[in-house]
């Protein structure tokens, strides 16, 4: 096992780097405010290669292991993570297509992306069905030729401004997981349109919106793999994107203990600059431990889905454990800014909003620790 990165695994950390030091974290403020989708930025990262690094080089793409794709993610989440959650919905949404789409459906869905800079979308989530994922009720009715598609995603990144969605609808809902069908769907289908958009708490430059579907036809050529075998490219799709979920995480408690050492070191009470009082250097102590930590637990479990290993409640434990330290870093730098902290003049204060909904989507840290335990009473018994 060996830390250090070889030369173009060391560049590429570098550009992602620089880009998210010089190109993300000095907007990030103001897409916070305006919530508008930073088209401009994106299309920086779409120029450098970083946008959808994990598109194989054999269909155009960068082809980028997993475990370095994670790093690149928490450098560009460490200059701002509503921005990058656009990079990461775009690999949320063309999973599917990596897990289950032939090699010709592969050819024509992946390809366009590596030529021009798109937006793609995962569309799983609706009212009634957040945790418990195979309770859905958006319909795949078979007709001749393919399926009709009818009903409402609900809190969808990417929603407003995707080329294509995978968008996972139940053939029967009482087959429950067992009726899902998974459909890769191009955005300009007669009869599907975005709906609500979103206002939200933190990641405020992410475009979040119902997606409709309104008796869209969907030709049966763009069914991503067997009937029934939706709920399975599903759960496959999340197992694989969740280090990349940590990545963001671990990005937010890195800037989060960045802007603490900082602030800590200059501003001074008692005589003496904050940093020498023992109890603001504990929590500094806290915070790099903890991010340190959850950075190694998600390169681990990155490179385990790289080597085709077990990886599924390691990366659960990954975005877990990644998310609940972002959240508890980010505290810990709002309180040693103490009132400027909680000003939006200050970084931090978005990073604390930022922080929470990486405990939320992606399956809740609740259900990531069922994960978790499900697989330790599997070992236990194996
Ligand atoms: C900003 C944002 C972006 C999102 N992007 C997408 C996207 O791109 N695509 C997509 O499909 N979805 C997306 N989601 C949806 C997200 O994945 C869900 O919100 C999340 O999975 C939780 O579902 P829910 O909100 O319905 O909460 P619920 O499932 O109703 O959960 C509510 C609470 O109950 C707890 N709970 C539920 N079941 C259990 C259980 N069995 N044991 C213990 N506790 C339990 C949960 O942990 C949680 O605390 C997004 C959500 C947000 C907020």
């Amino acid at each position: 096992m060996d830390f250090q990165l070889d030369e173009a695994s060391s560049q590429v950390v570098a550009v992602a780097r620089r880009l998210g030091r010089e190109v993300l974290a000095p907007v990030a403020a103001e897409y916070d405010r305006s919530g508008e989708f930073p088209r401009a930025e994106l299309r920086v990262l779409f120029e450098a290669g970083l946008l959808d690094p994990e598109i194989p080089e054999g269909l155009g793409g960068v082809g980028l292991p997993r475990w370095l794709d994670a790093m690149v993610t928490e450098e560009l989440a460490w200059g701002c993570a509503g921005i990058t959650l656009a990079k990461t919905a775009n690999n949320l949404g063309l999973t599917p297509i990596l897990v289950a789409g032939t090699a010709e459906q592969q050819a024509r869905l992946l390809t366009p992306f590596t030529e021009s800079l798109r937006f793609a979308a995962f569309c799983l989530t609706e009212a009634g069905s957040g945790s418990d994922a195979a309770a859905l009720r958006t319909r795949a009715e078979p007709v001749a030729g393919g399926y009709r598609l009818n009903g409402v995603k609900r809190f969808i990144t990417n929603g407003g401004v995707a080329d294509l969605y995978s968008v996972f609808a139940t053939l029967d809902p009482a087959k429950g997981a067992k009726g899902v069908v998974a459909l890769a769907v191009p955005g300009d289908t007669p009869g599907v349109h975005p709906g609500k958009v979103e206002h939200k708490l933190g990641i405020r430059a992410s475009n979040t919106t119902e997606v409709v579907f309104e008796d869209a036809l969907i030709p049966s050529e763009f069914r991503l793999g067997a009937e029934g075998d939706g709920f399975k490219v599903a759960l496959r799709t999340l197992d694989l994107s969740r280090a990349n979920i940590a990545a963001h995480a671990v990005g937010i408690g890195r800037r989060a203990t960045d802007e603490a050492v900082r602030y800590a070191k200059e501003r001074r009470q008692f005589g003496q600059p904050i940093a020498e009082h023992e109890m603001v250097a504990a929590m500094l102590a806290d915070s790099a431990m903890e991010v340190e930590a959850a950075h190694l637990l998600t390169i681990e479990a990155a490179w385990r889905a790289d080597q085709g290993l077990d990886f599924s409640a390691h990366a659960s434990m990954a975005k877990a454990f990644a998310s609940d330290s972002a959240m508890r870093a980010a505290d810990r730098a709002v309180q040693i800014l103490g009132g400027y902290g909680y000003m939006a003049e200050y970084p931090v204060e978005k990073l604390f909003r930022d922080a929470k909904i990486y405990q939320i989507f992606e399956g809740t840290n609740q259900i990531q620790r069922l994960v978790i335990a499900r697989w330790l009473a599997r070992e236990a018994t194996a």
